[in-house]
């Protein structure tokens, strides 16, 4: 029986997550649950899986939450607070870890979970975007087990030789193939890009995601940063990684070999199966998803993708490059400006635009400790227009 903590129980990985667990009662057990504000929402999970701890950001939802569980005769520890989550992510006796909070405020969880040496699941890409060598590093000294829980790196790592762990350089690969569906937007006149609403942006044609991963696919900076992404997982160089549109999103990335050989990871787009992956893995447990079947599939798609319309993968290419702080200045700035988008801020079309500003404006030399890259982050978002107090890791 493994015991398992849900970083960002209540978004949309967190609940698949749940709705995999719930599979296998006599498998899995939740040991811990975590959210940011949504106290309902967290309640109800609670009053399902019976956690021993759950947190809750915000304070005042964490009163409420604690009352409701309380009522119902559960002795679930609730705590507050952003250093709650560390204890969530660092609880004694819990296997496993699933990263899904959404953004820079997951750092230091997920880093607190691979401290702890725990089987670690992430989804939540931004952390390693900002600090990959340090997460990397952080995975070679606790022994803590990485598995990516993104579609496309969990395809890749699926891809690799039995016994591959992240972090270690593969042996005998030519190049890796990042899969992308292109969004929304990808065969919109370019003219109309002006006008998106939130709610456009929102509405990814093969998968159903939070927001502000929805906003990232339909700029294409999603796929940005899993080159990034994909770079520390698998000590790829990022000229060994190719962006290649794929509009089915059947084929969820692919590895290349020297003799030639191009494995593929192919599956319906539910994040079920990767999440069951990372869980079981190296065994392989029901996830609750159909069957793929070809001859219903009958075709798929290839196309390169189109970099005017997108600029956001070349800014996150170009900040790979340089390295250092770059990859820090590109995630901040991105995470406000898709923020501001979704408020009504300002066109979707300027979140591009205020990213390469961003990293025009900052040069990045930083070395790479935890302290320098926290501080760079609040300097960018405080330089996008974020008030100190406001949201930074
Ligand atoms: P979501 O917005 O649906 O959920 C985010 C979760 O994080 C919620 O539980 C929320 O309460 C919590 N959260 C938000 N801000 C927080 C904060 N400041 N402090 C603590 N908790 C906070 O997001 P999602 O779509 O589930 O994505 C989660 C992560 O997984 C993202 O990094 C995303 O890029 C990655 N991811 C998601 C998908 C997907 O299909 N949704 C696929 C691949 C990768
Ligand atoms: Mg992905």
């Amino acid at each position: 029986m493994k015991s398992v903590v849900v970083l960002g129980a209540t978004g949309s990985v967190g609940r698949s997550t749940l709705n995999v667990l719930a599979r296998h009662p006599d498998r899995f057990r939740v040991a811990a649950l975590t959210a940011n504000t949504d106290h309902e929402g967290l309640l109800a999970q609670c009053l399902e899986t019976h956690p021993e701890l759950a947190v809750l950001v915000d304070s005042d939802g964490a009163a409420a939450l604690e009352a409701g569980l309380r009522k119902a005769g559960l002795k679930t520890e609730v705590l507050t607070g952003p250093q709650a989550l560390v204890s969530a992510a660092e609880l004694a006796g819990a296997d496993v870890v699933m990263a899904a909070i959404v953004g820079a405020a997951g750092l230091l969880p997920t880093l607190a979970a691979v401290k702890a040496g725990k089987r670690v699941l992430v989804a939540n890409k931004e952390p390693l975007v900002m600090c990959g060598g340090l997460f990397m590093s952080a995975v070679r000294a606790s022994g803590a087990e990485l598995l990516p829980i993104d579609s496309e790196h969990n395809a890749i790592f699926q891809c690799l030789p039995g016994g591959y762990r992240t972090g270690e350089m593969p042996r005998g690969i030519r190049s890796v193939l990042l899969t992308a569906s292109g969004g929304p937007f990808r065969d919109w006149p370019l003219a109309d890009m002006g006008s998106v609403t939130p709610a456009q942006a929102c509405k990814h044609p093969n998968w159903s995601m939070g927001r502000k991963i929805s906003v990232d696919s339909a700029t294409m900076m999603n796929k940005g940063l899993e080159l990034i992404e994909a770079c520390h997982l698998f000590s790829l160089e990022p000229e060994a990684i190719r962006v290649v549109l794929h509009p089915e999103s059947i084929i969820h990335s692919m590895v290349e070999y020297a003799d030639g050989s191009l494995l593929a990871q192919m599956g319906q787009p539910d994040m079920r199966t990767p999440i069951a992956c990372g869980l079981s893995w190296p065994e392989r447990i029901e996830a609750g998803v159909a069957s793929l079947d070809p001859i219903e599939i009958g075709r798929l798609n290839f196309q390169p993708p189109d970099h005017e319309r997108f600029p956001a993968l070349k800014l996150a290419e170009s900040a790979i490059r340089v390295g250092e702080g770059m990859p820090v200045v590109l995630n901040a700035a991105n995470e406000v400006a898709v923020a501001d988008f979704l408020a009504g801020r300002h066109g979707f079309m300027r979140i591009s635009e205020r990213v390469d500003e961003a990293l025009n404006a900052f040069d990045g030399a930083r070395s790479q400790d935890l302290d320098t890259v926290l501080a760079l982050d609040t300097e960018v978002r405080h330089w996008m227009g974020v008030s100190p107090r406001e949201g930074s890791a």
